[in-house]
């Protein structure tokens, strides 16, 4: 499973990186994914972390 931020729309709130940090991570102001493809073991979190963004900034796909 792919995961993606928009970085158009992500307004670096930090939820995803508190909720799933082995897959997003701050480097500056807006969010990045840090493992691609994101392991079965982590799906749940990532998807979690999706859930939670208040922006909607984050997608998944289900290649690989
Ligand atoms: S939860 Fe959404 S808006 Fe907040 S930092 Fe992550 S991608 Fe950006």
């Amino acid at each position: 499973m792919k995961f993606a931020v928009d970085q158009n729309k992500c307004i670096g709130c930090g939820a995803c990186e508190g909720i799933c940090p082995k897959v997003f991570e701050m480097p500056d102001d807006k969010a990045q994914v840090i493992l691609d493809p994101v392991p079965e073991t982590l799906r749940k979190c990532a998807l979690d972390a999706e859930d939670g963004c208040p922006v909607g900034a984050i997608t998944h796909s289900n290649k690989e």
